[in-house]
């Protein structure tokens, strides 16, 4: 028995439904199998998971550096047009005096997604070489993750609420730039990647270690 206690539902040939949460018995051999109670197809780790993980994490990296070298705000006025990427928001924030909105763009829109994007790339990794390193804190930082992923919608709402400021401060024309798509974009692909990641492949190599 391992250090960590309890033996997996799946290594006592029950599966949970991914659709209902009804506990199912598996027969032996293993088949297809649909949820007696929601008609769900059910597995016991949710199917190619930590291939799709891969897919949308790999598409959200691609997308992270368009979202922080193009433009995310085009601002045009009688002065002319400018374009800011968000590194130089967060500089303008800063030297106009608005610090702390120049900080929580820079920790939403720059910090958090890196981060996102390292910690689901270090889960994947440890699942892929089935290591059984700190399987706890793995766990964890997944739920972090998880929990974390709405918050990262912070900039959006920082940018709409900059374009509605200078709407009313001046005759400005404020639009979203193609870095703001980007962005949208990583937010979403990092959303998914969590999605299809599966925490109990964490513990799959720790019980296999310990039987
Ligand atoms: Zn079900």
């Amino acid at each position: 028995m391992s250090q960590y206690g309890m033996k997996s539902a799946a290594a006592r040939g029950l599966w949970r439904c991914g659709g209902c949460g009804l506990l199912n018995r598996v027969p032996q051999p293993e088949r297809a199998l649909a949820c007696p109670r929601c008609g769900a197809p059910l597995h016991a780790r949710k199917p190619s998971g930590v291939q799709r993980c891969w897919a949308f994490l790999i598409a959200a990296m691609l997308c992270y550096l368009p979202a922080n070298l193009l433009p995310i705000m085009i601002t045009s006025s009688f002065r002319g047009t400018q374009r800011d990427t968000i590194m130089s928001g967060v500089i303008y924030l800063w030297s106009s005096g608005s610090w702390p909105l120049a900080l929580v763009v820079f920790i939403a829109s720059v910090v958090v997604p890196l981060l996102k994007i390292l910690a689901l790339l270090l889960l994947l990794v440890t699942v892929q070489l089935r290591s059984t390193w700190a399987p706890r804190q793995r766990t964890r930082l997944y739920r972090v993750v998880e929990v974390i992923g709405p918050w990262s919608m912070l900039d959006i709402f920082v940018v709409a609420l900059m374009v509605a400021l200078v709407h009313w401060q001046s005759l400005a024309n404020v639009q979203a730039g193609p870095g703001a798509v980007a962005f949208g974009a990583v937010v979403v692909l990092t959303m998914l990647a969590a999605i299809n990641f599966d925490p109990r492949l964490i513990w799959d190599p720790v019980e296999d270690n310990n039987e």
